[in-house]
């Protein structure tokens, strides 16, 4: 089944015709689950991985001794959606949940043993309008991530890793991955979704804009709440940064959001190229009251069971990721934000 972004409930050009310059597009990945191979674009399906191929893994020292068991975590969440289909979870089924919610302890992992990286998104070219090149010909951009928040200075990021491969090299495919034992934490895995790649308009974020626009929208927002407010508190307000600059949901191409850091210039450490965004994923596809970026064929859905998190991923506690390529040549190494 397609995904289709409803239409804006604000034309913002009609507003702004200045805003008409800096318009972009961004391919929305709507993820949902689904029985991904590795022959296939995905989020959480298993990665095309040439068999004599090392797979990565994370040795940067930090605790991984104490964690989630990926088996645990699947059933929990299985256990869960059958119940909520079927009506709420029976009090058998709240004790397991609490039971398989519950962290384990392996001492026999070092701080500094290499654990296996988990797998986020492999996105093919032919699948994805608007996929960014990949160096030297590469058609498949594959994300993993360690599944700790335990990295770098603050001993709290994340640490995702990036990889562009040609599919037609991968002579012998690896069967299945190397999986961690003990995972940081239960978003760090997601659920296997295929995808249902659709382009939407984008504007940049409104502190990426010039000033005056920036200025001239941020006025136009506080009238639009001032007049909400006078309508009532059921009233659904529409802003700029919510509902008609940046989609929510895994996604391609588009603009950055910076809406936890503020903008700040994101070049190529090797070139100094300001960077663009290739892959954003998203902890959510939708959300907030009035969920304006909820696909048309989810309203179909009945409410209790609309799932705004498909992935099941919580990229820094119901933030997003957002991956940056350099424009100038692919082959530079990316940067991320978490945001
Ligand atoms: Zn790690
Ligand atoms: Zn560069």
């Amino acid at each position: 089944m397609t995904r289709s972004t409803p239409p804006r409930p604000v034309h913002i050009e009609g507003l702004f015709p200045k805003l008409g310059a800096f318009r972009g597009v961004t391919t929305r990945l709507h993820p949902r689950p689904g029985q991904a191979d590795a022959s296939v674009s995905s989020v959480g399906g298993p990665l095309l991985w040439p068999a004599d191929e090392p797979w990565p893994v994370c040795a940067e020292p930090h605790k991984r001794s104490r964690g989630h068991r990926i088996p645990d975590i699947r059933r929990k969440r299985q256990v869960l959606a059958d119940a909520w289909a079927r009506d709420v979870p029976t009090e058998d089924e709240r004790v397991l949940i609490t039971e398989l919610g519950r962290r384990h302890r392996d001492q026999d992992i070092a701080d500094t043993d290499p654990i296996p990286l988990t797998g986020l998104v492999q996105l093919y070219r032919r699948d994805v309008p608007g996929l960014a090149p990949g160096p030297d010909g590469c058609d498949l951009l594959q994300v993993l991530w360690c599944p700790f928040e335990a990295h770098g200075p603050s001993r709290h990021s994340l640490a995702p890793h990036v990889r562009w491969r040609r599919s037609d090299q991968v002579r012998v495919p690896l069967d299945a991955s190397p999986q961690p034992t003990l995972v940081g934490f239960e978003g760090s895995v997601a659920e296997p979704c295929v995808l249902h790649p659709e382009q939407v308009v984008t504007y940049p974020y409104a502190g990426s804009l010039p000033a005056r626009l920036e200025k001239k929208i941020a006025a136009w927002e506080e009238k639009e709440e001032r007049k909400a407010e006078k309508r009532g508190p059921d009233d659904e307000l529409v802003t700029y940064h919510h509902d008609l600059s940046i989609p929510q949901g895994c996604r391609v191409g588009g603009f950055p959001s910076w809406h936890t850091t503020d903008p700040h210039p994101m070049n190529c450490v090797t070139c100094a190229a300001p960077m663009l965004l290739l892959l954003t994923i998203d902890s959510n596809e939708w959300d907030g009251a009035s969920g304006s970026w909820m696909p048309i064929e989810e309203r179909a859905v009945p409410e209790h069971l609309r799932d705004r998190r498909p992935t099941k991923l919580d990229v820094g506690r119901d933030g997003l990721l957002n991956i940056l390529a350099c424009p100038t040549e692919p082959g530079h190494p990316h940067r991320w934000s978490l945001q």
